[in-house]
């Protein structure tokens, strides 16, 4: 259980975070409906996340599945089911796992990933909405795709039963102006949106640079330390 001065931390960081929120969105020109926030609650406790969809914040993202089954799964046996957002780098072999609790996988970034998340997920009886990571710089280590083989990977994705494709999402790479990083991924999502139409979402934007990020068109930010706090050590 979380204590009561916690609880009003983070209903407080999560008021602060939606109101900076509708802000950005206000001086960009657009409705505050139109962006979604993800709280990432990596390396805080279940109790943490149960509080947030207990204050109404609906989307939860973690980044690897070894915390998030567990805490998913403390959560589901409260009575809470939040919409999961797995959003890191996932190995095929996570794949069956993850599939059974994430409604939402950010970080889908090559094809071979892509199958095996399909079939889990038809296994489970279940569909996953899908975004294509991309590697804004190419240095695929980190995660995602190359830009140049967006296209392809969109048409695998649209190909899969039991995934929908959504869209795209990425980090700003290190050493890059975060308003030219979002700036090439929102090129990058007219190129999914010409596999799929309906391929809309922009999953762009942390706690650092979610602001440039909504002026670049992002429909999903992902914040950790804006709503839960300085984290102990990175994930
Ligand atoms: C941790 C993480 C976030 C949130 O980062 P903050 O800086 O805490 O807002 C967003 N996206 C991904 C992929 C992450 O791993």
């Amino acid at each position: 259980m979380t204590t009561q001065p916690r609880r009003d931390q983070l209903r407080d960081n999560l008021n602060r975070t939606r109101e900076a929120i509708a802000a950005a969105c206000s001086d960009a020109g657009r409705s505050p409906d139109s962006v979604r926030l993800i709280a990432v609650t990596k390396t805080f406790p279940a109790a943490d996340a149960a509080a947030l969809v207990e204050l109404g914040q609906a989307d939860l993202g973690e980044n690897r599945d070894q915390e998030a089954a567990p805490k998913a799964a403390a959560l589901a046996a409260a009575g809470l089911h939040p919409v999961w957002h797995f959003v890191g780098q996932l190995q095929r072999n996570k794949a069956k796992s993850v599939a059974a609790y994430a409604d939402w996988v950010h970080s889908v970034d090559r094809a071979p990933l892509a199958t095996a998340l399909g079939n889990a997920a038809s296994a489970h009886g279940r569909s996953l909405n899908a975004l294509i990571q991309v590697s804004l710089d190419g240095d695929t280590a980190r995660g995602g795709t190359p830009v140049a083989d967006l296209a392809a990977l969109a048409e695998t994705i649209a190909a899969a039963p039991a995934l929908t494709l959504k869209g795209v999402m990425a980090v700003a790479p290190l050493g890059w102006e975060p308003a030219e990083a979002f700036a090439l991924l929102a090129r990058c999502s007219e190129t999914v949106q010409r596999v799929d139409p309906g391929a809309t979402e922009i999953s762009a934007g942390m706690s650092g640079d979610y602001r440039t990020a909504i002026f670049a068109g992002a429909t999903m930010v992902r914040l950790g330390r804006n709503v839960l706090g300085e984290r102990e050590s990175m994930a």
